[in-house]
């Protein structure tokens, strides 16, 4: 069945083609409205009286190739209701066909709204240009901000985290519709305050997932309080295991001296460089991890923000001038110690030799100091370099002890028997990190009570005191099946679109792609 294609059924529903013509690359089409008669806006009242006739202009959607213009031959009606205050109205058209005073179609202009959502400004400008669209850069963003709808379906579980504008600059918050699995609003900053002000205009909502920061969870507290507060799970299992990873860090004195008991012979010091050996292992520790990092090619900057430590000290560990065993108190030496450690090497145990080799060299300093090095260096060397490297990092043997047994190394399995064996209390934290990360697993809430009674005698007792001062969070987050999981899945999107928008967006345009698109 084939139906011949009538003009009118090329222009927007309703409209009649009076004619059409080219101008220049433009098709102009006069239409006038289907209607013989026009509805006052202020009584309701029908009219076929005419008073005159005007021309209205609008873009429509392209016909092969070309822009099209539509000149819309629109009435003024009179309006014959005795009561009505209105003498002559102008002729409306459906919202769905050509708003008021709107200088596109309905249809155009959702074409441009769906451009703008899924391109942003300047790239769905390009496109629509394409698309012989007449629409610019600004316009399209206008009428994504004009179109943007905020979800108005009652909101009940929301999840709400932070979000970076500028990482470690500028902040926002972001809460979702878990429920629903989309964003409902964007707030411009992490306040407390803010979060607050919007939470106290959802009274309906009844469950909150957010995060341990403690802001969101104060905000939820004093807006909503009968709402039931989810803290986040995934942060709960991380926190966790650092809990544990700090344990090992504040026992790594008990953990060398567990199994690092022959790597020094305490009688080859003297007193007070016993003191400074224990300052030794912690430098070395130091030096380790920033070699190691410059060594991955990380830029010092980078190490410096990474590791906390200043720039300078960073520079010394790079350079190797931070690697004797006793701290220097001539720090005239400091730019000759690789030189030294060189000629060391090479065999030249000679004090005054090695002076003399320095000398050459532009070293100023006297003999003595030169002297008192390799002094130091000699009973270095009768410590086992080799046995102190031997005592891995915190990280390590936080690792080690909380994998299983038949998956390490012969030497680490021995590492860790002595560990364990030396430190019992090391090995109770990390049962109870383990239990705790079994509990929210099996969703097994009624342990929690006695976990925290147990933990609170333990070396991850502050992390106890965590969970205490936000338990009715944390039991609602091993309890419930919601979680602001879907929230950081929800922030991905948004880091998405933001950066497409080239650091122009404003909150109310990210918000209305965001909203806009789901
Ligand atoms: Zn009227």
């Amino acid at each position: 069945m084939h139906s011949a294609l009538h003009p009118s059924r090329l222009v927007p529903q309703g409209f009649v083609v009076e004619g059409a013509a080219y101008q220049g690359n433009r098709t102009l089409i006069t239409v006038r409205h289907f209607n013989e008669f026009g509805i006052c806006p202020s009584c309701g009242t029908v009219s076929r009286r005419v008073h005159s006739r005007y021309r209205r202009s609008a873009n429509d959607l392209p016909l092969s190739g070309r822009n099209v213009q539509l000149w819309v031959i629109a009435r003024r009606f009179r309006c014959d209701a005795v009561l009505c205050g209105r003498q002559i109205f102008t002729e409306r058209f459906a919202e769905s066909v050509l708003a008021p005073s709107a200088r596109r179609t309905a249809r155009l202009d959702g074409i441009i709204h769906h451009l703008g959502l899924a391109l942003g400004g300047r790239p769905a400008a390009c496109f629509a240009k394409r698309l012989m669209l007449p629409v610019s850069n600004d316009t399209l963003l206008r009428v994504v901000r004009r179109r943007a709808r905020l979800p108005s379906d009652p909101l009940k579980v929301i999840g709400i985290d932070d979000w970076a504008w500028r990482r470690n600059y500028r902040y926002g918050s972001i809460i979702c519709d878990l429920e629903r699995r989309r964003i409902v609003r964007l707030l411009a900053d992490r306040e407390p305050a803010t979060a607050q002000a919007w939470l106290a205009g959802h009274p309906e909502i009844a469950i909150i997932a957010r995060d341990r920061g403690g802001g969101y969870g104060e905000a939820a507290a004093k807006a909503l309080p009968n709402a039931i507060q989810v803290a986040d799970r995934w942060h709960l299992m991380e926190n966790a295991s650092r809990a544990f990873l700090n344990a090992v860090r504040k026992s790594m004195r008990n953990i060398r001296a567990v199994i690092g008991a022959t790597t020094i012979n305490p009688e080859l010091l003297t007193c007070a460089e016993r003191i400074q050996y224990e300052g030794y292992l912690h430098r070395e520790e130091t030096n380790a991890a920033v070699l190691a990092m410059a060594k991955d090619g990380v830029p010092i900057k980078q190490i410096v923000r990474g590791t906390g430590h200043s720039r300078k000290l960073v520079r010394q560990i790079i350079r190797g001038e931070r690697s004797d065993v006793f701290r220097l108190r001539q720090s005239s030496l400091d730019a000759y110690l690789p030189l030294l450690d060189a000629q060391w090497d090479a065999g030249c145990r000679n004090a005054a030799e090695l002076w003399r080799r320095l000398k050459a060299q532009g070293f100023r300093g006297s003999l003595r100091v030169v002297g008192e090095w390799a002094t130091r260096r000699r009973r270095a060397e009768l410590v086992d370099a080799a046995s102190i490297q031997r005592i891995p990092s915190a990280r390590v043997i936080a690792r080690l002890m909380t994998t299983g047994w038949d998956t390490l190394a012969k030497a680490e399995t021995v590492t860790i028997a002595a560990i364990e064996n030396g430190l019992p209390a090391l090995v109770q934290a990390r049962e109870l990190i383990a239990a705790f990360h079994a509990m929210i697993r099996r969703k097994a809430e009624p342990e929690l009570s006695q976990w925290i009674a147990r933990a609170w005698e333990s070396l991850v007792a502050s992390f106890a005191n965590g969970v205490v001062k936000d338990e009715a969070a944390v039991r609602a987050a091993i309890a419930s099946p919601w979680s602001n999981g879907q929230t950081e899945g929800q922030i991905t999107k948004l880091k998405l679109v933001k950066r497409q928008m080239y650091g122009r967006a404003k909150i109310d345009l990210l918000q209305a792609r965001l909203i806009g698109a789901a």
